[in-house]
């Protein structure tokens, strides 16, 4: 990879001949760079072959097919001839900062482990993630300091989780997530599978009007498919899971279109429940290894783990309710409900970056094309978390957050694995941690 760093005066475009850099070199714009000669997925649905994308000052400013792109003659040139340029991924429900190798407490979250985690979603393509719940002032100072110099995820915070029993308790709980400058408010509406109680509706109820008065969306985790229709005529603005006790029936796919709530599948979730339960083969894949920390494979391969998982109700639930989520992504999808990529990464054994990965694949096996799990990434987790102007498509004006891919990802999704370089806003993000 070049770099203006190196050196302010490189070959250009308007330099470049057959023969290589002719006279005379032409002084570089800092900021500005031209990635040329790849095929660009943009994340509206559309493909450009042999494309142009011009970055300046962490943004894209032009992009399209290289003939019709002019790239300025003091632009950094990155020929990018065979590749493939998609957005990056965002992953609308995840966890960050509470969790390392096979511990998780609140006192994990600092600075230095979000840093961590935020660096290594994003060389797995991941570069932007929210963070629905569990989040503290740490997290919150790292959402306010995502300028021109990033080179990791972006970070958006619920703040910690709304919990409580009724209006009076709920409502100044919202207020003060709202004092802290949360993105979202999360709420949990279910029973853990009958093993706790679930929030009383009046208080959900009064959550999502206490978070509306204050300008804010309201994300809910659920399970069962009559809290979904509750909380969707109860006007909550996202689903932070699929439905997993039943098919979704027609009545609710028309009440989530018409009023434009989007579900985040979080399929990987549910594989983290049961899959500990003997040794997965992505133990075995160099791409899990390049980041994965042998004290926690050894961790989750302990054979006493692995027969409280085989012997764990919950776990052997929702491995069935894999099957009803799979299900219901596909018809969720084809009733022409948006979905919003998500995996619940974040708390052990649901492993940052690359269950990313395994939750596309996920969503292909359930039934979507390569093309429509990306969109549910790119541009529709951007529309369906309002940040559709700044992420998620490369057009002008968004923030230049892309991965090179040496394989086209439409032609087989397990090809968003392939990558070759990941750039958030418009910086190389590098290999350290
Ligand atoms: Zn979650």
């Amino acid at each position: 990879m070049t770099s203006a760093r190196s050196s302010l005066l490189v070959c250009t475009l308007a330099a470049l001949t057959l023969a290589g850099c002719a006279e005379p070199a032409v002084e570089l714009t800092p900021g500005l760079k031209a990635f040329v000669g790849a095929r660009i997925i943009d994340g509206t649905g559309n493909m450009i072959e042999d494309g142009a994308l011009i970055v300046r000052d962490g943004r894209v400013e032009a992009v399209g097919p290289s003939d019709s792109v002019s790239v300025p003659v003091s632009a950094e040139w990155i020929d990018l001839t065979g590749l493939t340029i998609m957005p990056g991924l965002i992953n609308t429900h995840g966890h960050v900062g509470a969790t390392r190798g096979l511990e998780s407490n609140s006192d994990l979250y600092t600075r230095d482990n979000l840093l961590h985690q935020l660096g290594l979603y994003a060389r797995y393509g991941v570069t932007t993630v929210f963070s629905l719940g569990g989040d503290d002032q740490a997290g919150f100072n790292l959402r306010n300091e995502q300028d021109l110099s990033l080179d990791r995820a972006r970070l958006f915070v619920a703040g910690p989780v709304v919990v409580g029993d009724t209006p009076e308790e709920v409502e100044p709980i919202v207020d003060e997530v709202a004092r802290m400058g949360a993105d979202i408010v999360k709420i949990r509406v279910d029973d853990n599978l009958g093993s706790t109680t679930k929030m009383p509706e009046e208080a959900w109820r009064a959550v999502i009007r206490r978070a509306h008065e204050h300008g804010l969306r309201v994300a809910a985790h659920v399970f069962y498919l009559d809290d979904a229709r509750k909380l969707v005529d109860a006007e909550v603005d996202f689903l932070a899971h699929s439905i997993r006790d039943t098919d979704v029936d027609q009545e609710l796919i028309d009440k989530m279109v018409e009023r434009n709530v989007c579900l985040s599948p979080t399929l990987m979730r549910e594989v983290s429940t049961f899959v500990y339960e003997s040794r997965p083969a992505f133990f075995d894949d160099p791409f899990f290894l390049r980041a994965a920390d042998a004290d926690v494979i050894a961790g989750l391969e302990d054979p006493e783990r692995q027969a409280r998982v085989q012997n764990s109700k919950s776990s052997q639930g929702y491995k069935a309710a894999l099957e009803v989520a799979m299900r219901n992504v596909k018809a969720l999808a084809d009733g022409g409900v948006r979905l919003a990529f998500g995996t619940d990464t974040g708390p052990v054994g649901r492993f940052q970056g690359y269950f990313e990965q395994l939750e596309l694949e996920r969503m292909v096996e359930a039934g979507l094309t390569a093309a429509q799990a990306i969109m549910t990434a790119t541009g529709d987790a951007a529309a369906c978390m309002q940040v559709k102007d700044d992420l998620g498509t490369l057009a002008a004006g968004t923030w230049a957050d892309f991965v090179v891919l040496s394989a086209n990802p439409l032609d087989d999704i397990l090809n968003t694995r392939s990558i070759e370089s990941v750039w958030v806003a418009g910086n190389p993000v590098t290999s350290g941690n």
